[in-house]
């Protein structure tokens, strides 16, 4: 298919299984997935320059004032970034390039690239959302609370992403990933139930905002 190379970006709240969506994706498709930089410190099984470029503050802010991010913002603490060459490079190669951001980047990199395709993936509830983060136990009760925070801002305004999907059942969300991706590359309206303009998305993102 000669459809020009396209940035797709995913945004979830930590916790909403998009790791697990996004690997699913890339185990057969050819898509360049840009590692981030971050100040967070790496939690246990993360592999630097495959999870993230784990990096210190100074190395951040050296790269922030060469403007050598496409994107940066600050998240619970930490910063996070994408490197702007590796983007370029990729698309200029005629890759796709999924980034895997928060709003705040998304919206960054919306602005400077509007035909970038915005996607969101909402966890069932905010109280699964919790559920998970408490699962996972990388953290302090008072940093997931402060997460759990972020993620209602966030999906209070994934309303202004392109495309908005629910993270319940793993397959189902996979499905709905790869149609709203084809219908990205192909500039059509195959996946438009999936477009915050549909009532149904809208009642959806108000549901897993109740029970907070
Ligand atoms: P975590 O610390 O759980 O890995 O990530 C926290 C949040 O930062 C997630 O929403 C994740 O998508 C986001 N994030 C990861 N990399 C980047 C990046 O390069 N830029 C921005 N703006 N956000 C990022």
């Amino acid at each position: 298919m000669m459809t020009e190379p396209k940035i797709l970006i995913v945004s979830a709240p930590s916790g909403c299984g998009k790791g697990t969506i996004l690997h699913e994706f890339f185990n057969d498709n050819k898509v360049f997935y840009s590692v981030s930089c971050t100040t967070r410190a790496p939690r246990e099984g993360e592999v630097d320059g495959t999870d993230y470029h784990f990096w210190t503050v100074e190395q951040f802010d050296k790269t922030v004032a060469e403007d050598g991010f496409l994107e940066h913002a600050g998240y619970s603490d930490n910063q996070y970034g994408t490197l702007r060459q590796p983007v370029l490079d990729n698309l200029a190669a005629g890759k796709d390039v999924v980034l895997e951001i928060e709003t705040q980047g998304a919206f960054q990199v919306k602005e400077k690239r509007p035909d970038a395709i915005s996607l969101f993936i909402l966890p069932p509830s905010i109280a699964e959302l919790r559920r998970r983060l408490y699962k996972r136990g990388t953290e302090t009760p008072e940093k997931i609370e402060k997460r759990v925070a972020a993620a209602a801002g966030e999906i209070e305004r994934s309303t202004s992403y392109d495309y908005v999907i629910m993270n319940d059942d793993l397959k189902d969300a996979l499905r709905d990933f790869k149609t709203v991706y084809d219908a990205a590359k192909n500039g059509d309206g195959s996946a438009d139930q999936f477009k915050p303009s549909d009532p149904k998305i809208i009642n959806m993102i108000n549901e897993v905002l109740k029970n907070a």
